[in-house]
């Protein structure tokens, strides 16, 4: 808790009573204790030692107190002025300081040094006491990096949220269709009235949108994976008319708004979620992330 040995620009002219005997740096002379034995040591060791060690001097284990121990710059003004005369260099001599001195004057050159590492207030970095003005400009604009970055982040929180409810509506409008063919399936209309996937009212069949031309590809494929045929050309989830052949040969005509049509709709079970999308003309979704965009 001393000076490291390290300061004393000439170390064997220091006298060995001047180092601590318990963690052997330079007695500081503010903080140097004198035990009624006559030993010196940093004042904080000494009494760390005697709670910890036991009630004796570290140096030659003569029994000792706390109360015993003596301030050698109020009690011996003569050893703290010797003391105070080493020759000392900086401790941060190394990081550039040339201050050199006497050990008197190196606590309160430290105090002040522009070569110490002083922490930083706000980051806790360790940065040479000069280079804290410059330090503290880059640490604060990192700060900033920082909230621009928390901006960031919470538009995109928004911007998700905006998603999965576009999403839960979505699948409310799948779950509205579901219901509404199970009607007609239950029902064999063989005209339906579907309501749109933009919610936007209802469409006749009779104008062939959309979703209607989606239903006649669903019942198309489902017909098809039934054993049964269907007389006319279809039109595909994309709109394109395709002609099927009847099991006897001959092409079927038709197209887009053919009377000439089959729906055997009423012989259709539910339809699973899947098999719904495959008419919307959407991939297949695994049943496990079925419900994914509720979370
Ligand atoms: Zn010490
Ligand atoms: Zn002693
Ligand atoms: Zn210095
Ligand atoms: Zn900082």
């Amino acid at each position: 808790m001393g000076f490291s040995t390290e300061v004393l620009l000439s170390p064997s002219s220091l006298p060995a009573e001047f180092f601590c005997p318990i963690c052997h740096d330079v007695i500081s002379p503010l903080d140097a204790v004198q035990t009624p034995c006559g030993h010196m040591a940093c004042g904080p060791c000494l009494s760390q030692s005697l709670r910890m060690v036991g009630p004796e001097c570290p140096s030659d284990r003569t029994p000792l107190t706390e109360a015993e121990l003596k301030s050698v710059r109020e009690h011996n003004p003569l050893v703290y002025r010797i003391m105070g005369r080493a020759q000392v260099k900086c401790e941060n001599a190394e990081g550039g300081c040339e201050w050199r001195g006497e050990l008197s004057e190196l606590a309160i050159h430290l105090a002040g040094c522009p070569q110490a590492m002083v922490r930083c207030k706000d980051c806790g970095a360790k940065v040479p006491r000069e280079q804290m003005d410059v330090h503290h400009f880059q640490c604060n604009r990192q700060c900033e990096d920082c909230l621009e970055k928390d901006i960031e982040l919470a538009e995109y929180r928004q911007e998700l949220v905006r998603v999965r409810a576009a999403l839960r509506n979505a699948k409310g409008e799948i779950e509205d269709l579901r219901a509404q063919l199970n009607r007609i399936n239950r029902a064999g209309s063989p005209s339906p009235t579907i309501p749109s996937p933009s919610g936007r009212g209802f469409v006749q069949s009779e104008q062939r949108s959309y979703p209607t031309i989606q239903t006649e590809a669903v019942a198309r494929q489902r017909s098809v994976s039934n054993g049964m045929t269907l007389v006319s050309g279809m039109t595909s989830a994309k709109g394109h008319v395709r002609r099927s052949s009847a099991p006897d040969g001959r092409t079927a005509g038709g197209g887009v708004g053919s009377r000439a049509r089959v729906y055997p709709l009423q012989h259709l079970p539910p339809m699973s979620r899947n098999e719904l999308r495959a008419g919307l003309g959407l991939e297949p979704i695994d049943s496990n992330d079925d419900n994914d965009f509720d979370r």
